[in-house]
């Protein structure tokens, strides 16, 4: 120790030289901007090989190495290995595809890194902006109230937490009564975040009435209002209906209208899932479906699907703002807001939410909002459910593809058939072909099982997608089930392929 020294030596994490940093950083903003611009040319998919994973199998780094060489490491090891979700053919689960610009916008905000929390700083009031902006888009009136949340899962449980904390003002302070049984009703097909919400707020996944759907799988209403009368003459407390516009599986929109007059007679909450069908509400020809999202209590929806935003973006939105407030404000004294200074400012975003920190998703979505317009959404949204159309046109031209759900949004699900193929053969099958297209990068659908049947499905939710891209993959799904399927004997039965 140098005792002479009056000072410790100071450190801090700013680069040493400021213009070397510049000059990393350019080449990095190229080099991504190139990545995306020919991201056609790559494979979908390729599969992280042995050394790349080996390489995040490392010990706790103790001594430095220099930043410019980890950037090597990210091109090495982990660039190449992408989900595939950029790329022009993917339509796996439901994902978006995220932009350039959207990529440029989260630098801006990773810049400023502020926490969108509390404080009179204009990132609060672009907040603000974004959720009036939603609000819009949905019809919801301008006094209900809205957060910006990391995805649909966590704005459905968001939305619940309300409805459930509306039935008693006392649940907030004393938990969930031993006596008070609530149940919430959600179709068949419900996206699992909906159990997995019940199953966090003590209403349990027993709490979740399955409803039945129709052979269109949307939920049947008859059958909602036989499980409401069983529940309130068992002595249950029926508190909420989710409807989906949109479901995961299938695209199928619920019939809201049905379930709004429903919840409405019965005084239940009417919460909409539709992470990505809500915004089909922003196109005519969806209106007569879709309007009763306006009526509905509260829905949650991504902007990071159908929107093409850069991965976290979700959103929840509540028409009684006093109700949101009451289930999540709560406000110790070192974070009440001041009347002048840094601590002024709208109110805080965690009296709708349980975040505290949050970073600033909102950036992104005001600036891509501003440069396109609404209307660039609209028509990329329309592209999809016309790229959908087609595909399906394909299959059902097809004398080896069978369709396997209505094409109800841009959900597709259809399967490779052949003659003379049990069940087990074609659900083998299918899955190998699913597999064969992954591993060789030609095209990424993913999968489902529709009444016991293994479906290939394609969620086209991607503003980069053309219509070769679906030539592509039908060729790829005959030629492939051409091919894998010589191993199979062909059993003599004279099933046809349906519809
Ligand atoms: C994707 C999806 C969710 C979950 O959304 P995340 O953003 O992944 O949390 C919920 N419901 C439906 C219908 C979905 O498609």
């Amino acid at each position: 120790m140098n005792n002479n020294s009056k000072f410790l030596k100071e450190e801090t994490l700013d680069p040493q030289n400021w213009d070397e940093l510049k000059e990393l950083g350019q080449s990095m903003v190229n080099d991504m901007i190139n990545f995306l611009q020919t991201i056609r040319e790559q494979p979908v998919w390729r599969k992280p090989p042995q050394a790349a994973k080996e390489s995040f199998d490392k010990e706790l780094p103790r001594s430095p190495q220099r930043f410019d060489e980890v950037y090597e490491e990210f091109r090495e090891n982990i660039l190449p290995y992408y989900l595939g979700n950029i790329h022009p053919r993917f339509w796996s689960w439901v994902m978006g595809t995220g932009s350039a610009q959207g990529m440029l916008a989260e630098m801006l905000a990773a810049a400023l890194n502020c926490n969108v929390g509390i404080g009179d700083q204009a990132p609060m009031y672009v907040d603000k902006q974004v959720i009036d902006w939603c609000k819009q888009m949905m019809g919801f009136p301008a006094e209900s109230s809205g957060a910006l949340v990391s995805g649909a899962s966590v704005a459905n449980l968001n939305a619940l937490i309300v409805a459930r904390n509306s039935v008693n003002d006392k649940i907030r302070k004393w938990g969930l009564p031993e006596k008070m049984k609530l149940v919430m009703y959600a179709s068949t097909e419900t996206h699992s975040c909906i159990q997995k919400a019940a199953e966090i707020m003590g209403i349990g996944s027993e709490g979740v009435r399955k409803v039945n759907v129709n052979d269109k799988f949307e939920m049947d209403v008859v059958h909602l209002e036989k499980l409401i009368e069983n529940d309130r003459a068992e002595g249950n407390l029926p508190f909420c209906v989710v409807a989906n516009a949109g479901t995961v599986n299938t695209g199928a929109i619920d019939p809201l209208d049905k379930i709004f007059w429903i919840c409405s007679k019965q005084d239940l909450w009417m919460h909409v899932d539709g992470a990505f069908g809500a915004l089909l509400k922003l196109l005519p020809e969806y209106h007569e479906q879709l309007q009763w999202i306006e009526y509905a209590d509260s829905v949650a929806f991504d902007l990071h699907k159908w929107m093409y935003m850069p991965y976290e973006a979700g959103v929840v939105l509540v028409r009684d703002a006093n109700k949101h407030r009451a289930s999540f404000a709560l406000q110790p004294e070192y974070i009440v807001n001041n009347e002048r200074g840094i601590a002024a400012g709208p109110e805080l975003t965690s009296n709708f939410g349980f975040d505290l920190s949050r970073g600033f998703k909102a950036l992104k979505v005001w600036m891509l909002l501003k440069e396109n317009g609404i209307d660039k959404f609209k028509r990329l949204i329309r592209q999809n459910l016309e790229q959908a159309k087609f595909l399906e046109e394909r299959i059902r031209a097809s004398h080896e593809l069978e369709l396997m759900a209505p094409v109800d949004t841009s959900i597709v699900c259809f399967r490779y058939f052949k003659n003379g193929l049990g069940i087990k053969e074609l659900n083998e099958l299918n899955k190998e072909i699913l597999i064969h297209l992954h591993e060789t990068g030609i095209a990424a659908p993913s999968y489902t099982k529709l009444n016991g049947n293994y479906c290939l499905r394609a969620a086209i939710v991607n503003h980069r997608s053309r219509q070769e891209d679906f030539e592509v993959l039908v060729n790829a799904v005959i030629s492939s089930g051409n091919e894998l399927s010589k191993k199979y004997s062909l059993r003599n039965t004279k099933k046809e392929k349906a519809a």
